[in-house]
């Protein structure tokens, strides 16, 4: 890979499909995404040059704009933006990036939403935890199962900008001395990482959390499940119990960045079995944990 060390942000992609510098600053002190959080926002991972799962995620972008209140996005506009940043990365870079698509409700007071695409490069961590594996910690939530769809303000299940829980809990688990956190509602159900989808093997199924229960519906997890069935791999999406993560065969987080971290140790307690039963990393494209 050549050389990228220094700042982070590589490539600024304006709305109008300008090549920023992205040293120099972009948004209005007003934008609604800084004040209150209000936007969405897509993470991708590119790889080999090419955008992973970029239709899951212009799809997950298009239909949370609805629940979020914002105007529908343009699709091929996205789409081209997107396209345009990656051909600068292709162009200077040849590792992997994570470009992000970031759409708010635009000034106070406007009535433009701001839109913009940027690639960073992959923090370090990512090549850890892919080939180390992880320890997680679980944190309780006031979720219960339900309350996404009778309170839909919650924007549970909604890819938002407003991410500070999010970081909050995980500067939290690595004040406790480790790497990750998986969240449970309150009767004991697996919900989500403050920044992945769960997955676990249980009797040879590929189970994961219900999405109706305001988790976000991940696009690797999609992607995960898909080469599953194309292989016959039996795949679930259930009501997931924590006590169940105990026993499962294997326990994975999924992201679009780190693609794909085994859970080694939860809860200061070993996983029981490290035998690898499905090669949930191997069909995701991603080395194996050793
Ligand atoms: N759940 C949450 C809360 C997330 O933030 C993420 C990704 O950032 C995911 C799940 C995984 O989604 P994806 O695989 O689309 O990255």
């Amino acid at each position: 890979m050549r050389d990228i060390v220094g700042v982070m942000l590589h490539v600024l992609v304006s709305d109008a499909g300008q090549v920023l510098d992205p040293n120099v600053p972009l948004l209005h002190a007003d934008d609604l995404g800084v004040l209150h959080g209000d936007g969405l926002f897509e993470t991708m991972l590119m790889r080999d040059g090419l955008v992973r799962n970029l239709e899951r995620h212009i799809d997950r972008l298009a239909t949370s704009t609805a629940p979020a209140g914002l105007p529908p996005i343009d699709i091929a506009h996205v789409a081209e933006l997107i396209e345009i940043a990656a051909t600068e990365w292709r162009r200077r870079f040849d590792g992997e990036g994570a470009l992000r698509v970031v759409y708010t409700r635009g000034r106070e007071g406007g009535d433009r939403p701001t839109l913009y695409v940027t690639v960073s490069a992959v923090p370090s961590r990512v090549a850890e935890v892919r080939r180390d594996g992880i320890r997680a910690v679980t944190l309780p939530t006031a979720y219960r199962p339900g309350l996404a769809a009778e309170a839909p303000w919650l924007l549970a299940g909604v890819k938002s900008l407003s991410y500070a829980a999010n970081v909050a809990a995980l500067r939290h688990v690595q004040g406790l001395g480790v790497d990750d956190a998986i969240f449970v509602a309150d009767d004991g159900s697996v919900l989500e990482g403050p920044r992945s989808s769960v997955v676990a093997v249980i009797e040879g199924v590929l189970v994961t959390p219900l999405r109706d229960d305001g988790i976000l519906p991940g696009t690797t997890q999609a992607e995960l499940f898909a080469h599953a069935r194309t292989r016959g791999i039996p795949v679930d999406e259930r009501r997931l119990h924590v006590d169940e993560l105990f026993s499962a065969a294997e326990v994975w987080l999924l992201s679009s960045i780190t693609v794909a971290a085994r859970v080694h140790r939860l809860n200061g307690q070993d996983l029981p079995n490290q035998r690898k039963v499905i090669g949930v990393a191997a069909m995701l494209g991603v080395p194996p944990m050793s």
